[in-house]
């Protein structure tokens, strides 16, 4: 594999293609697909990439693609339905006792996946204003039931330590906030910014930090991303994982596997494997929800229960997230005991090998 060695994150066609990341034969296109979407590939994430294979699965998530200009039908730029959800600029309140936070919209990587594509990137409106960042703490502090504030974005990790550290303790200082959870890319796509500086000002007074990592493949946990993760976890701030189901990047139990086992090698808890938005440009890199669900029995054989994500489909129009399977029970038949007067159910349940068994078992 030859090794691509940029010294900063390169954000233009031009310099993918300088780099042997992007044939020259494309540049007119990707042109064209930059122009829509923003692009950043860090020197990390580049320096994973093998350019001699095409089909590499860090370069299909970063390396804009001709494929990112088809819209399918049921794509929307908002598709998780943020919008509809709003109540103030930077507040997502879907749920009573939590909300999204979103004080960036600018990240280390562009993903090209990503189901805030239309909202992040140079170009799109960067941070919160002063004023709105006032109100929207206003609306946190008038909603008693909001229990945990998760920062979003773009990625909060982009902010400085100090400004990071100073919202912190914003939140913190609202009572009924006991939790804040940060959900970020960054350990892997530019492990340096997770400075000493930058643990402490997640550690907080007055309410519980958690940190929900963002990968997708097994190579993103590099030496520089393990430690970066462990320098968070061994301040006492627990993690957890969160994976989009991506086409030629993580689609088979092989991937998976090695992907969930790495992270709780790094003591980080795997919790969400998301089934692919359907943000605009991005069939390319969808699968079917009957083989995420096909994947997800394949994993329940091969690892343990400490490695299983819930995988979760965010229903659009901003219904939530439902866990999309797959199903182990069905119904099989109701019956009677002789010496009860009410009636049972049996059930057919499914083991990992894919063979079906009655619960409770007939007599
Ligand atoms: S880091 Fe997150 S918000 Fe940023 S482009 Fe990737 S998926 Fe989107």
């Amino acid at each position: 594999m030859s090794k691509i060695n940029p010294t900063a994150t390169l954000r233009q066609p031009v310099d993918l293609v300088a780099h042997g990341l992007a044939p020259a034969s494309d540049l007119a296109v990707l042109e064209k697909v930059a122009a829509c979407y923003a692009v950043a590939v860090t020197p990390d994430m580049a320096a994973l990439i093998d350019p001699d294979d095409p089909n590499d699965p860090i370069a299909r998530q970063f390396i804009p693609s001709v494929e990112e200009l088809v819209r399918q039908p049921g794509e929307n730029p908002d598709p998780i339905g943020d919008q509809a959800h709003s109540p103030v600029a930077g507040i997502v309140h879907r749920y009573p006792d939590r909300v999204l936070f979103k004080l960036v919209h600018v990240c280390a990587v562009y993903c090209r996946f990503c189901f805030r594509r239309e909202m992040v990137g140079p170009g799109k409106a960067t941070a919160l204003s002063h004023g709105a960042y006032d109100n929207a703490l206003a609306y946190i502090g008038a909603h008693s039931e909001i229990w945990e504030v998760i920062l979003t974005g773009g990625d909060p990790l982009m902010l400085s330590p100090r400004r990071l550290a100073e919202i912190m303790a914003d939140i913190a200082a609202i009572d009924h906030v006991r939790i804040i959870r940060i959900h970020t890319r960054v350990p892997v796509a530019d492990p340096a910014r997770v400075s000493r500086e930058m643990i402490a000002a997640l550690k907080v007074g007055g309410a519980t930090t958690w940190v929900a990592l963002h990968a997708n493949h097994v190579r993103e946990l590099t030496d520089g991303a393990r430690a970066a993760c462990a320098g968070i976890i061994d301040a006492g701030i627990p993690m957890v994982s969160q994976s989009v189901l991506l086409r030629g990047v993580n689609d088979n139990a092989e991937a998976l596997e090695a992907l969930m086992r790495a992270f709780v090698e790094c003591r980080i808890k795997p919790y969400y494997l998301h089934h692919g938005d359907l943000a605009p440009g991005t069939s390319h890199l969808r699968t079917t929800l009957k083989h995420g669900q096909e994947l997800m029995r394949a994993l329940r054989g091969r690892v343990s229960g400490l490695c299983q994500p819930d995988y979760v489909l965010d229903i659009p129009g901003g219904h939530g997230k439902a866990p999309v399977g797959p199903n182990y029970l069905s119904q099989a038949n109701s019956f009677s005991r002789e010496s009860e007067q009410f009636e049972e159910t049996r059930y057919r349940v499914v083991d990992y090998c894919g063979d079906v068994h009655l619960y409770p078992p007939k007599p």
